[in-house]
């Protein structure tokens, strides 16, 4: 390799280079070997397990079974540090947090059939549905994202945007955006603005850098080498672009930049979280605010990077189609889907700026459904789903419901009751109408014919002759009623009450004891 950056974040050709001072690789960071010798060069340690980062890194020749990450979607991903980091706070209590980026419905569906489940550090951490954010407490390198069991092709939506893991917290050199829900880390070598605020962590207190203001805002707690460290939290707000600035920023890895470049999204309106935008239709736009230095916006689709147009104004359509939409922004242009290659080019940054999300509708509220609880009067719950045909205890029901209703018993076309809280006379032969206003109306009506089947002949000859001896008297209207009604339904186990009945009727010689039997026994034929 010919060029590393010094701590000061210049280029510096091996030639140049000082045996005692450190150099970093420019495409993976990580530390340079400066080669002596027959053919000098720069050179990486040899690595065992190798990050995303550094398998990107096109200065790595060895083939040591790992695969290489070149295209320039995967680059761009692992650039961002895979799953999006935000440092959040309640107060001056900060948090880490990866939240995992949506996926397409589909894609989601199909992982919960399959009972899919996130492991971290290879060891089970949540299932899909659960799936939310995950609080990164420890300083490690990189955190290693697998699902079980493993994915087949048609989930490379879910290998890029979940399966780089997570770039592992950096103290020294992470920069996060600063925004009042949490800001997302920013992604190397992407351009840090004079003029904006970030915020950044450090173990004891923020330097003095000539053009930066830095203010404590808050602590948070970390896990390093298995004991826990308490870091301070800084807004960091660059009032003006000084060598000690750049210094201090590109010794980061990133770069500074003194006019702001921005992308806001225009039209339509979205649900935004974080770098996500989810929209209800398939075009949307955005404003390019574009500083000096060259600028390129790439879309994202199915794994490959689309140059946008160069006009300030831009659109992305076909959001519903593609379950992969994302808004890169460059400083270098794409060719044959490759962003870094072996050139001197050592600057190249891919900064995902949006990831955006189709959702049919935006808005989750649930409709009012109409809830009514009726009771009868042992506060028993009458279910009218079931079939339910028996009358309430006393013809009686209470009701609740979460919308205004007025209730009625009818009889025919007849209202015999009404109520908001309550029925009575509930009987059989009566309907009940319940009316719900804008939600609509529901009726029920009590049948009779039912009923029939379950009358206890049996109980009913036992009381024919236990009163048959009582006090009688003449017959009334319901009798003759119930005789007629008897009649037509005629079976072996009832006729001997029929002939009992027929008799007492035109000897109009009913017993008393008996009328009431003989109501009820009229309400259910
Ligand atoms: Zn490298």
């Amino acid at each position: 390799m010919k060029f590393g950056i010094d701590k000061e974040g210049r280029k510096v050709h091996y030639k140049n280079a000082l045996q005692w001072k450190q150099y970093f690789c420019p495409y993976c960071i990580e530390k340079l070997v400066l080669r002596n010798g027959k053919k000098p060069c720069f050179a990486h340690n040899v690595i065992k397990e190798r990050t995303p980062l550094q398998r990107m890194c096109p200065e790595y020749h060895e083939s040591l079974g790992y695969s290489k990450i070149d295209n320039a979607t995967d680059v761009a991903y692992v650039m961002n540090g895979g799953i999006p980091l935000y440092l959040c706070n309640d107060g001056n209590r900060f948090e880490l947090r990866a939240y995992f980026p949506t996926i397409s419905e589909n894609c989601r569906n199909k992982l919960i059939q399959n009972r899919a489940e996130v492991l971290i550090n290879k060891k089970k951490w949540c299932c899909i549905e659960n799936l939310s954010y995950y609080r990164v407490y420890d300083i490690t390198k990189w955190i290693d994202i697998s699902i079980k069991p493993k994915l087949g092709t048609e989930f490379k939506e879910v290998k890029r945007k979940w399966l780089y893991g997570i770039k592992g917290i950096d103290i020294k050199n992470d920069i996060y955006y600063s925004s009042e829900n949490g800001g997302y880390r920013v992604a190397i070598k992407a351009n840090i603005y004079v003029g904006k605020k970030y915020r950044m962590m450090f173990l004891e207190k923020a330097p003095w850098v000539n053009g930066i203001v830095f203010k404590n805002v808050g602590q948070i707690k970390l896990k390093e080498n298995c004991k826990q460290k308490v870091f301070n939290i800084y807004e960091m707000k660059i009032i003006k672009f000084t060598e000690e600035v750049r210094q201090f920023i590109e010794g980061k890895r990133y770069h500074l930049a003194d006019k702001i470049s921005e992308i806001i999204p225009l039209w339509p309106p979205a649900v935004c979280d974080g770098k996500e935008l989810t929209f209800n239709g398939d075009t949307a736009w955005f404003y390019h605010l574009p500083n000096n230095s060259s600028e390129y916006l790439y879309e994202i689709q199915d794994g490959k990077m689309y140059f946008l147009s160069g006009n300030r104004v831009f659109k992305i359509s076909d959001i519903s189609a593609f379950s992969e939409k994302v808004v890169v922004i460059t400083n270098k242009i794409i060719k044959d889907q490759k962003i870094l290659d072996n050139t001197d080019d050592t600057n190249v940054s891919a900064e995902i700026k949006y990831i955006l999300n189709y959702k049919k509708r935006l808005n989750y509220k649930n409709l009012l459904e109409v809830k009514i609880i009726m009771k009868d009067i042992r506060g028993n719950i009458i279910d009218y789903n079931k079939d339910n045909n028996s009358v309430p205890e006393k013809g009686i029901l209470s009701m609740d419901s979460n919308v205004p209703i007025i209730a009625r018993v009818m009889k025919g076309n007849y209202c015999i009751y009404s109520g908001k809280y309550g029925l009575e006379k509930i009987d059989y032969g009566r309907t009940i109408n319940i009316d719900c206003r804008g939600f609509g109306n529901i009726y029920y009506r009590y049948n009779r014919v039912c009923r029939y089947r379950k009358i206890n002949w049996k109980g009913i000859r036992e009381k024919f002759y236990m009163y048959r001896g009582g006090v009688t008297g003449s017959a009334t209207y319901e009798n003759k009623i119930l005789m007629y009604k008897l009649r037509k339904n005629l079976t072996k186990e009832n006729k001997d009450i029929y002939k009992i009945l027929y008799k007492w009727i035109w000897t109009e010689k009913v017993p008393v004891n008996l009328q009431g039997l003989l109501h009820k026994m009229g309400e259910n034929l």
